[in-house]
């Protein structure tokens, strides 16, 4: 059964025409159906127009996907973005399944990074030595809930790409949210909603000699204008981009734009 998926975005131009007149009708996805980016008749034309979409936008059946975004202590951001991924995961399946979403408990970071630390030890490694450990916890030994009632494990992992925006996209679309690492530059803790972070690029951590410092977050959207690609993620920092209205009533936080 598919979900009702109630209001999108109106700027999704996803069927296009070729110059020798072909037809692209859109790829379909769970949450959002991608524009075929290259013409299907052969000639070779490309997908030009602008897009975006953003699980944050999207309800499924009334519901919201994502949840409220997580708060880590510490350095632990990949162990909360894991958490948050999981957690959202199972409340799109409860959605899809007409179960009320806001019973999936909140998934324990904490529980994750304690079954690293039993299995690696005293750590003093990089980021991607986590990423990739940490979900084979999640396949192995899986994760608890907050209130330890739960325990979710991962049947599979994959990794996509970088640099393949389209995979990227299409896997948001049919609703998975993704683990990925931003580069960190001065810009990112003070970015406002609506900026788009710029991450610094890596040579420039080589030229001024010091380490290249990553932080975690999950991707729930992806766009490209005028040909270039950007990514919507969900940070688990305190009142990251906040965004309130005209009276100052709280409206969102947590969400960022990021370009790649
Ligand atoms: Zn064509």
């Amino acid at each position: 059964m598919a979900p009702i998926r109630g209001t999108r975005s109106t700027r999704n131009q996803v069927t296009w025409t070729c110059k020798a007149g072909h037809i692209n009708d859109p790829q379909e996805h769970l949450l959002f159906d991608m524009p075929c980016f290259e013409c299907r008749c052969g000639c070779g034309e490309k997908f030009d127009n602008d897009f975006e979409f953003f699980m944050g936008d999207v309800k499924v059946n009334n519901h919201d996907v994502i949840g409220e975004p997580m708060h880590q202590e510490g350095a632990t951001c990949v162990a909360f973005a894991y958490a948050k991924i999981m957690e959202s995961t199972k409340r799109m399946k409860a959605i899809i399944e007409k179960k009320d979403p806001d019973l999936v408990p909140v998934m324990s970071a904490e529980d994750l990074v304690h079954k690293y630390e039993k299995l690696i030890g005293n750590d003093t490694s990089t980021g991607i030595k986590k990423v990739v450990h940490m979900a084979q916890i999640l396949k192995d030994q899986g994760i608890r809930s907050e209130d330890k009632k739960t325990l979710y494990k991962v049947s599979d992992i994959s990794t996509i790409r970088r640099d393949d925006c389209e995979s990227i996209a299409s896997a948001l679309g049919k609703g998975f949210p993704l683990h990925a690492g931003l580069r960190v530059g001065k810009n990112l803790q003070k970015l406002k909603f609506c900026q788009i972070y710029k991450p610094p690029h890596g040579s420039q951590f080589i030229a001024q000699r010091i380490p290249v410092k990553g932080h975690a977050v999950v991707l729930i959207g992806a766009g490209r204008k005028k040909g270039r690609w950007y990514y919507f993620f969900l940070n688990s920092w305190r009142r990251f981009c906040v965004r309130k209205d005209s009276r100052g009533k709280l409206l969102r936080y947590g969400v960022g734009f990021s370009a790649i």
